[in-house]
């Protein structure tokens, strides 16, 4: 096989490190971001990250600055607002608008994107009380009595930061059974504007110019009723971004990519890194650990095929 490029897709922390990685390890990287920046997920992270070692009180979108200022000093290869319009894996062939790339390796660090309900109503009224994120959206809905949606970490961290300005924050859950950490949760009890409305399920999103209501069905007894909301907060979990593989990967039972242990799909050199890949522990840590893994692994391979 020739040397040639290792096409990293997906611009967030994952595809970058992979990306800094390639250059440690004298691969020739390229990444393809289809959106107007790098970044993917740090964009829309509103709250101080407390967990990334060394970096701790960073906005998201700080700590993508420097990522993009580490790849600019080493004048790597990326490009964002890139349209990928086709991917064949086992050519590991890239069809750009006016331009095709064959690639030693694929790197797929597509990441994943905020659920929705996919409810009447929900796409209608975003951003005119529907919302996605009660971190950068709080301030807008104070004074409000609104609603969450969900029973994970983000439901119900988006519940305490709601319950500090608005007079009551109802949480909405399809079941019992809640993912979110224990600390969290036992907060969130703890605290008197939060409500906790389990065992339903949003039918429809009601308001003509703003939301104004929340059409609901409880799923024990089955009676449908309206709740009047101020806004409404969907905070039911992330899906992959899987959709330029469609059939051409194996995925697993909730639509991720499968890997092994270095990040290895079952198409020949093809990894999948970051949330893409459904980590144990979803973080930026993780994505960023994942990068250098692939890389490596490609560096690796290609020296155990020179030295035959
Ligand atoms: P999550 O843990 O996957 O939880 C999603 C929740 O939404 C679940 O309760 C799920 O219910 C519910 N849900 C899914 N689809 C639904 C639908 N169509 N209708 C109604 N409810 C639905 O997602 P998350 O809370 O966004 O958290 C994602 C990851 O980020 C987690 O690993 C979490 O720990 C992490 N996180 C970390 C922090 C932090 O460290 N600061 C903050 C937030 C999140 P079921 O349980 O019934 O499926």
């Amino acid at each position: 096989m020739s040397q040639g490029e290792v096409i990293i897709l997906g611009g967030g922390p994952a595809g970058i490190s992979a990306l800094l990685w390639c250059h440690s390890l004298h691969l020739r990287g390229r990444l393809l971001e289809r959106g107007e920046a790098l970044g993917g997920q740090l964009l829309q992270m509103y709250h101080r990250l407390t967990d990334y070692p060394g970096l701790p009180g960073l906005l998201g979108v700080e700590l993508r600055d420097r990522f993009v200022d580490h790849l600019a000093e080493l004048a790597l290869d990326w490009q964002a607002g890139c349209q990928v319009e086709s991917v064949d894996l086992r050519s590991r062939t890239v069809r750009l608008a006016g331009e095709e790339i064959s690639a030693e390796a694929l790197i797929l660090a597509t990441g994943a994107r905020k659920r929705s309900l996919g409810v009447p109503g929900e796409a209608r009224l975003a951003q005119r009380g529907v919302s996605y994120s009660g971190t950068r959206d709080h301030t807008a809905y104070a004074g409000r009595e609104v609603c969450v949606v969900g029973g994970g970490d983000s439901a119900i961290e988006n519940c305490l930061i709601l319950s500090r300005v608005c007079p009551r924050v109802t949480l909405i859950h399809r079941s019992d059974r809640f993912r979110a950490r224990t600390s969290w949760l036992s907060a969130a009890e703890a605290t008197p504007n939060i409500h906790f409305l389990p065992w339903t399920e949003v039918l429809e999103v009601v308001g003509d110019d703003q939301v104004e209501a929340l059409r609901l069905r409880d799923r024990r007894s089955g009676d449908e009723y309206l709740l009047p909301t101020g806004a409404v907060f969907v905070k039911v979990g992330i899906q992959p971004n899987t959709d330029l593989f469609a059939g051409q990967l194996p995925l697993d039972p909730e639509g991720y990519l499968i890997v092994d242990g270095s990040q290895r799909t079952e198409a020949e050199e093809v990894y999948a890194v970051g949330d893409v890949t459904r980590p144990v522990c979803l973080s930026i840590a993780t994505a960023v650990g994942h990068g250098a893994i692939a890389a490596k692994e490609i560096a690796l391979r290609r020296l155990a095929r020179s030295s035959v």
